[in-house]
């Protein structure tokens, strides 16, 4: 059985963020809803997790999160094994700095986020005696390793999703180079044990034909939330770049994922990484109504799916 928390579901800032007085970040001030950036954590023992995505609201997600508290009379622990990250989002990898206190774990992710790692020296407060970091590859399946070296009885395998390169290189020389291939990454989590698997893209920019092969059928997946519809930053007056020019596809829309993932025989879909702009945030909003009548969720921060 896999037990997957969802840690937070809120896009970069999440919600409030701290320098945004849009109605969604007021409501979420005085009462309503409030969402930490996007990540969850996965385990097959219900002992040790691994984290999808370091947010920089990690330390206010481990504290929220009993599962992921030391074990009680242990001086020094973490039921966290590892990370596995799909991006190298600001959103994605922050969280890293708020694990530096010396306990081990794993690092997984592509070479060109291993690349921005290795090229932010602030990264190297995570000594790599204690924090190992394992290259994974696009359509290559691994196994997360246990602390003591054993498998961790789940397979991930990463697949390449249409997104763009982290915010902060637009326009500068990637540390890697290259292409872009490996930038966004989707996931496929299986269970060794029960063969039951879900999908994780918490970026992506479109849904192509291959993308809807790959997710029919699937038991759960989570799926890219950032904007209802794809100018609606513009169109609130918070900003200039559409949700395409982000790397985002909208919920929304004629292209959106709704429409895209619909009549798939997924079994249940949740959004995740929901911008602050986006107004299915808000509970009694018709756009929260049209998504859930469409069979997906706006998941709260802390709830636990098993699998
Ligand atoms: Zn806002």
């Amino acid at each position: 059985m896999l037990r997957i928390v969802i840690l937070g579901a809120a896009a970069g800032g999440g919600v409030p963020q701290w320098n945004c007085g849009c109605a969604i970040c007021q409501a979420a001030r005085s009462g309503g809803l409030q969402s930490t950036q996007a990540s969850i954590a996965i385990s097959a023992d219900g002992e040790h997790w691994f984290l999808i995505n370091a947010s920089p609201d990690l330390r206010q997600q481990l504290i929220a999160t009993p599962q992921l508290h030391p074990k009680p009379g242990q001086l020094r622990h973490s039921p966290v094994a590892g990370v596995i990250l799909t991006n190298s989002e600001v959103d994605a990898v922050a969280g890293l700095l708020s694990m530096r206190e010396g306990s081990p774990f794993s690092i997984y992710a592509h070479p060109r986020v291993l690349a921005i790692l290795k090229a932010n020296s602030i990264f190297n407060v995570l000594s790599e005696t204690n924090v190992r970091r394992q290259p994974i590859a696009i359509d290559e399946a691994f196994e997360p390793a246990l602390p003591d070296g054993s498998p961790s009885g789940i397979g991930i395998l990463p697949f390449a999703v249409p997104g763009k390169g982290a915010w902060y290189l637009e326009g500068k020389a990637h540390p890697a180079g290259g292409d872009g291939a490996g930038d966004t990454l989707g996931l496929r989590i299986d269970d060794k044990t029960t063969g039951r698997y879900f999908y994780f893209l918490a970026a992506c920019a479109k849904v192509t034909p291959e993308l809807k092969g790959r997710l029919a059928g699937a038991s759960l997946v989570f799926f890219d939330g950032t904007v209802w519809r794809d100018d609606e930053l513009i169109a609130a007056g918070l900003g200039a770049k559409t949700g395409q020019a982000m790397g985002h596809i909208s919920m929304s829309g004629e292209h959106g994922a709704i429409a895209a993932l619909a009549d798939l025989g997924i079994d249940r879909k949740v959004f995740l990484h929901i911008n602050n702009s986006n107004p299915a945030l808000l509970q009694d909003s018709a756009e929260r109504k049209a998504a859930e009548r469409a069979g997906w969720q706006i998941p709260p921060d802390g709830m636990e799916i098993t699998l």
